[in-house]
């Protein structure tokens, strides 16, 4: 298996067409718009590589290979049990607590590699095609050299309200434009990619469920980041250009906190035969498009358990730091914390716990089950930057820069002005402020200031225990009740 030293070299050895703000950057890998990405799919690598380094993660991340009979990374692995889905679970919530941030969408990549394994042997037992063999060789060559993959499925879609074929523009998904005896031509683009350039081989499936018109974009496929044609253009969220503008320290979890993504643009693109693994079948595109959400949405469900868990470990630092960890409030707002991330984790065992084999023999999580944690990790992740927020304070958005402590005589006075309680650290309290910020997700000023500004929330919950009447109503109670008042 690859070490991360080893993964950050292939990287190296890779040449794919990668663009940031506006420039062509052969050494994308180490721009700070991407390198923290770089770091977490590191990360991925190290742990599985070294078992000293994390003894719990390390037993989660490598896997037992039925292609190649040795040990693989437990991302590429195809789940063939309901022991498999629940190891998946456990390793994504590990992972994204040791990390903070996401890990180049390996899981998104397992979701696709498990759906194509099973659609693959379905479209095969009915059509005598030669997909499934061809997807088990290139599964094992993944295997055997240790390879990351970027599961590649979101197309632009134009008018979303029309099928492929009814598009003005015949790209707007994925097609294929021409079929060769050696191979096909392919063109169109996947936005919104996680990991997409720091990814070893792109695995390219359809977006929707497709009807007998829209044959052309009936094709899965796999290609490497290199491949002619194949271009990647860095997406830019403003949370993450603090990380091309602010010095590292003043960033929460600089090493691995941000999501990065890309637009892969396939601009007439040859794929060789041995890697085409649908080219028309558009009946498979619903099962396919069924099997990697629910996968995705198993994964991303448990990565988010992580990402409370960490939430939670930020917010009793803060409230270590401002003296109040013990207060009822901010004890009551931890256990709802612990209580979602438990009740998400269950629903996400639940429905691995039920899931079925499919005729190939992987496993898929139980539908309801796992859209229900879904859904309920959207509200739940929501919930937790906001508790987040209460209790760790305004200094999550107000703090001074690493250059501003560092002005003679104006620094020690920022440090006296923002100590805590005695006997905690200064610089601890303002570490951990710059990682509850980026862990809350809530960066834009408005939503923190909103929370915590004009008073934090327990302070308004105070003015309804002080003055709501609640005599009045006791006493409404007691006579309807015949009971009588003693108060
Ligand atoms: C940070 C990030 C990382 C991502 N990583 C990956 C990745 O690794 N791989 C990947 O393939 N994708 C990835 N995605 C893409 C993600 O799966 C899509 O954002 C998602 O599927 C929604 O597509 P969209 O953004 O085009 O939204 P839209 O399709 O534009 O949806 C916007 C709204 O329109 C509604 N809508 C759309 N179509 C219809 C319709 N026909 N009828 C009624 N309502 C409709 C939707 O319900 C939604 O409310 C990522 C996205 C983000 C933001």
């Amino acid at each position: 298996m690859m070490s991360g030293k080893e993964y950050l070299e292939s990287l190296r050895a890779m040449k794919p067409s990668v663009y940031i703000y506006g420039k062509r950057d052969p050494e994308y890998y180490s721009h700070p718009a991407i390198a923290p990405a770089v770091n977490a799919v590191r990360e991925t690598y190290e742990v599985a590589a070294d078992p000293a380094l994390d003894p719990e993660l390390h037993v989660l991340a490598v896997a037992e290979s039925d292609l190649t009979g040795g040990k693989i990374n437990r991302f590429n692995k195809i789940i063939q049990s309901k022991e498999d889905l629940a190891m998946r679970m456990k390793l994504q919530r590990a992972m994204m607590r040791r990390t903070g941030g996401c890990f180049g969408g390996r899981c998104v990549a397992g979701a696709v590699i498990n759906a194509l394994w099973s659609v693959t042997f379905d479209v095969d037992a009915e059509k005598g095609t030669p997909y499934h063999a061809r997807f088990r060789a290139f599964m094992k060559m993944v295997q055997e050299k240790d390879l990351t993959v970027a599961g590649n499925i979101t197309d632009a879609k134009g008018d979303r309200s029309l099928p492929p074929h009814q598009q003005p523009d015949p790209d707007l998904f994925v097609r294929i434009e021409e079929i060769r005896p050696d191979g096909i031509v392919v063109n169109g683009a996947k936005l919104q990619q996680s990991g997409a350039p720091i990814a070893h081989e792109r695995l390219i499936v359809p977006t929707t469920a497709l009807g007998p018109k829209d044959e052309a974009y009936a094709v899965a496929f796999a290609v490497p980041g290199d491949a002619p044609g194949v271009i990647h253009v860095n997406d830019t969220a403003c949370a993450n250009a603090k990380f091309s503008m602010m010095d590292a320290e003043d960033i929460g979890n600089a090493e691995f906190g941000m999501h990065q993504s890309a637009h892969i643009i396939f601009d007439h693109v040859f794929i060789p035969n041995e890697r085409v693994f649908l080219c028309g079948e558009w009946k498979a595109s619903r099962d396919l498009v069924h099997r990697f959400s629910d996968l995705q949405r198993l994964a991303s469900a448990s990565c988010r358990c992580g990402h409370i868990d960490l939430c939670m470990g930020a917010a009793m630092a803060m409230a270590d730091y401002n003296g109040v960890a013990g207060k009822a409030h901010i004890q009551e707002k931890l256990v709802d914390m612990s209580v979602d991330a438990e009740t998400l984790y269950g629903m996400v065992a639940g429905s691995a716990y039920l899931s079925s084999p499919t005729p190939s023999g992987m496993y898929l999580p139980e539908t309801l089950t796992v859209n229900a944690a879904k859904l309920y990790m959207n509200d739940a992740i929501l919930k937790t930057g906001q508790r987040l927020a209460e209790i760790g304070g305004g200094i999550l958005i107000t703090r001074p820069t690493g250059r501003d402590l560092a002005v003679p005589k104006i620094g020690e006075l920022l440090k006296k002005y923002h100590q805590g309680r005695a006997g905690t650290d200064t610089m601890d309290r303002i570490k951990m402020a710059r990682l509850a910020e980026s862990l809350s997700g809530l960066s834009g000023p408005t939503t923190i200031l909103s929370v915590i500004a004009a008073g934090p929330p327990a302070t308004q919950r105070l003015n309804f225990r002080l003055l709501s009447d609640f005599g009045r109503n006791r006493k409404a109670a007691e006579r309807l009740a015949g009971v009588v008042s003693r108060k």
